[in-house]
């Protein structure tokens, strides 16, 4: 596996005024990797730095005109180039600029300040999800893993991605950015702080978004009691340890979770979209988090599968 900087001398083997278009990308993607690892800059993503210069005059000229350029005029634009780069690593702009890169590392987590963007229909209920207490979560900061102390109403994540659903992948932008939640606008990839300040403030939870709807609140303290992270847990603890011997067991719990949820659903008209925002995840989807994957066969009988 090659790192960056060989990756470097095999791409400057070739003086600029030989390089096509692609090459030129691919040289300047690979310059400025490096050259933010020698700035020990890390905190700001590459792509932040790259899509900054992308953005100026400069830079779009030099890519429209490249192909018609001479080879001495190249090598002039490549140094200006080198020299945006270096400049930019320098003085990022401390405002966001709409890169998308922290959109694509995780989804935000809605605070109690969050709820009136809920309430006016900016963000559709639909696209929540609940994180329940016990179950496990990535830190917005470091990454790291921890198990969430209390629940979470997060934005959803794009399919088997980390991506929110609201960036829309083709623009790099985020459909909602101008009623986008607290999170968001806290976050700044130049300025760590007042992220971390707004994850001290209240988080939104279900009994402010159902607050005065009271059969709901029984019914989703009923699902916690009976269907909480932490029986499921329990199970799969059992499980271990029994060496399988409750398997009948867990399959009885995922399958009475589901009835739950499918009898809620029916009985008072919720959209199933919805069940996530009202329930969390269900036991069917976090048997992965376990290891284990759950198969039907043409009877219907289900089997839990590693
Ligand atoms: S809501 Fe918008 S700004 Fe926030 S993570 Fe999603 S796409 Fe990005």
């Amino acid at each position: 596996m090659q790192n960056d900087s060989e990756r470097l001398s095999e791409l400057s083997i070739n003086h600029p005024s030989a390089w096509d278009i692609d090459q030129l990308r691919a040289n300047w993607f690979v310059f400025v990797e490096a050259l933010l690892k020698e700035e020990a800059n890390l905190l700001i993503p590459s792509r932040r730095i790259r899509w900054q210069i992308e953005q100026t005059p400069a830079f779009q000229e030099v890519v429209s005109c490249w192909d018609k350029m001479e080879g001495s005029h190249r090598l002039d634009a490549w140094k200006r180039l080198l020299l945006a780069a270096e400049e930019a690593c320098r003085t990022i702009l401390p405002a966001c600029v709409q890169c998308g890169e922290c959109c694509r590392m995780g989804s935000p987590t809605l605070h109690l300040e969050d709820l009136v963007l809920l309430q006016s229909g900016k963000i559709p209920w639909d696209q929540l999800v609940t994180l329940r207490k016990g179950e496990p979560a990535r830190s917005p900061f470091d990454g790291k893993p921890f198990v969430l102390p209390e629940e979470r109403i997060k934005i959803r994540e794009k399919e088997g991605l980390r991506e929110c659903v609201f960036l829309i992948s083709e623009t790099d932008r985020c459909s909602i950015y101008v009623d986008r939640p607290l999170q968001c606008r806290a976050q700044a990839c130049w300025d760590p702080i007042p992220a971390r300040d707004t994850a001290e403030l209240p988080f939104l939870l279900r009994e402010h978004v159902f607050e005065g709807v009271d059969l709901l609140l029984e019914i989703i303290a009923g699902h916690e009691t009976r269907c909480g992270f932490a029986v499921l847990s329990g199970a799969f603890e059992e499980l271990s340890r029994s060496n399988g011997g409750n398997v009948q067991e867990v399959l009885r719990l995922l399958s009475y979770e589901e009835h739950f949820r499918q009898f809620v659903s029916d009985k008072f008209k919720i959209p199933a979209q919805n069940m996530e925002l009202l329930f969390g995840r269900s036991f069917a989807w976090m048997t992965t988090l376990f290891g284990f994957r759950i198969t039907e066969e043409p009877d219907g009988t289900r089997c839990l599968l590693v």
